[in-house]
């Protein structure tokens, strides 16, 4: 193949699907975001990386449990090509000089997280996410300077250009001086998760979503928008929620309330197998009914060998020091669920390749390793696999511009617009529990926020995919519809098409 490729987005998948294409030498790859990868959500992750490289552990494990949080809506085939590339690609990071944590016997050293019978994660003395990311930047700036890789700090995503149907190039803004540029070429998204939509995320503000919503109201179809991961345990700070890694509850510690001035541990209570490390929904909404009865959650991190502090734990006790002045080794945390993680996103085939030719999304913002849950560890994993694969695919394909194709004129900007009115309807309609009458107040209010239409449109197919899920399943909670229906294992998807959503379902094997 020769010729161009956009990726939208400089986090780990971008970067993954930059670097794949540019080893093999045969396109210039624009690399597109509105912030520089150093300023990406990647570099926030802090829990690890997840591959059956540890005692009594294999890929088929791994895949097992990757669907069964998922509760059967992953992708089994997309999940399979991920979970038997991991160990290589911890091989890989490894041999790039990401500093894992190491066993006696120089191999990369694993610990258990939530929802996992193995430890199967792969991590760092602090920052895993900073780590791997340091390591993709240094190699990306050798293309760099070759010509490989051209970078477009400071552009954002707005609109993709198509010729009969089929995507030919990507049309960018710059965001200091508003220039408009057309770059033609097969696009690949790597635009993260939806955070704008809800704010209060523990996630990059600078994820707003709206590439996103660009490419929904274009006709992108969308799959399985009602699965939001809320962590477990966030500290509320003002405008956002600090996450606590579950490394904290791997390390040992205990999620308790106060009952009658003493501490009862109600995870290690009610769940003596995986206590505190219980998938995370099903951490979060143990909480969501203690807070509920007027109960404040604590992380206790006291009490901890004393090396763990300053080493796995290092991160999340500074923070907790510096944005909220609590010593987690002298005092308790007080968390709560938070927005953490979005399931759903682009339609992707295992290939990554999206319903409109020419088109591909890998990261957080594709949607199909994780189904209805996501086990922690597992998105950085799929973020490194997916922009390969999606790299891979844009190379497996015949492209070339049509002929008589020519860039028409600049789409018109959207207007200047405050998120945060939508983001209080976005959280009040699809919080930890759902119901009909919530999602359609909701819906509702929607209406009359003023934003764009496209940020209008795209909440509506978000909070039509909740409302449209009757029943709970993983993440998504429904407080009218509380069993799971065996019948509703399907994917959600969701189109912009004639001037009006559609919804559709895909029925798993
Ligand atoms: C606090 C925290 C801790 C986490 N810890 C872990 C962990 O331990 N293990 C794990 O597996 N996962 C973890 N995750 C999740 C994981 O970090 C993310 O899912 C993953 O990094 C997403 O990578 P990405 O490349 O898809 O997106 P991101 O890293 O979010 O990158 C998105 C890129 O798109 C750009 N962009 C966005 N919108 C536009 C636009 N309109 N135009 C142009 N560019 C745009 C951004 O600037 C950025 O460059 C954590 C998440 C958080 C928030």
């Amino acid at each position: 193949m020769n010729g161009n490729v956009v990726i939208i987005g400089c986090g780990i998948a971008g970067l993954s699907a930059a670097l794949h294409l540019a080893r093999q030498n045969e396109c210039t790859i624009h690399l597109v975001s509105d912030m520089m990868s150093e300023r990406s959500q990647s570099c926030l992750a802090e829990g690890g990386i997840n591959a059956a490289i540890g005692p009594g552990d294999s890929p088929e494990l791994h895949f097992e449990e990757t669907l069964e949080t998922g509760c059967g809506l992953a992708d089994a085939d997309a999940l399979m090509a991920m979970v038997s590339a991991a160990p290589d690609i911890i091989r890989e990071l490894d041999e790039w000089g990401v500093p894992f944590v190491k066993r006696a016997n120089h191999s990369v050293s694993v610990r258990r997280m939530g929802g996992q019978t193995c430890a199967r994660t792969a991590y760092t003395a602090n920052g895993i996410g900073r780590q791997i990311m340091d390591v993709l930047i240094q190699q990306a700036r050798r293309y760099e300077a070759e010509g490989r890789i051209l970078r477009y700090t400071n552009w954002t995503f707005r609109a993709l250009a198509k010729h009969d149907g089929r995507v030919c190039g990507a049309w960018l803004g710059h965001l200091d001086t508003q220039e408009m540029r057309f770059i033609p070429g097969q696009v690949i998204m790597a635009c993260g998760g939806l955070n704008g939509f809800f704010g209060n995320a523990t996630g990059s503000t600078a994820n707003t979503g709206i590439a996103a919503a660009l490419l929904f109201a274009d006709g992108v179809p969308f799959s399985n928008l009602e699965f939001i991961q809320f962590h477990p345990t966030t500290l509320r700070l003002k405008g956002k929620n600090l996450l606590i890694s579950e490394s904290a509850r791997s390390e040992g510690g205990r999620l308790f309330v106060l009952q009658g001035g003493k501490p009862y541990y109600f995870m290690e209570d009610k769940y003596p197998e995986l206590g505190n490390l219980m998938s995370r929904d099903v951490v979060s909404r143990e909480e969501c009914l203690l807070i509920k009865q007027g109960a404040q959650v604590y992380l206790d991190l006291r009490g901890l060998p004393e090396k763990t502090y300053e080493t796995t734990l290092a991160d999340i006790v500074s923070d907790c020091i510096l944005f909220a002045g609590i010593d987690p080794e002298k005092e308790p945390i007080p968390v709560e669920p938070g927005i953490h993680y979005f399931m759903g996103g682009i339609q992707v085939d295992r290939f990554h390749r999206s319903p409109v030719k020419g088109l591909y999304a890998a990261g957080e913002c594709a949607c199909q390793y994780h189904g209805a849950n996501r086990l922690g560890g597992n998105s950085l994993l799929g973020a490194i696999h997916g922009g390969k694969t999606a790299a891979e695919a844009v190379l497996c394909s015949e492209f070339s511009i049509p002929g008589g194709f020519s860039e028409e004129k600049p789409p018109v900007p959207l207007r200047y617009f405050r998120m945060e009115p939508l983001q209080a309807i976005m959280r009040a309609g699809m919080g930890l529990e759902r119901s009909k009458a919530q999602l359609e107040n909701a819906l509702n209010a929607v209406e009359k926020v003023s934003v764009p239409d496209e940020i209008r449109l795209f909440s509506r197919a978000i909070l039509l995919s909740a409302w449209n899920r009757t029943e709970s399943r993983g993440s998504h909670f429904r407080s009218d519809y509380p069993e799971c229906n065996p019948a509703m294992r399907k994917s959600s998807v969701v189109q912009f098409c004639d001037g009006e959503i559609r919804f559709s379902w895909e029925a798993k094997p």
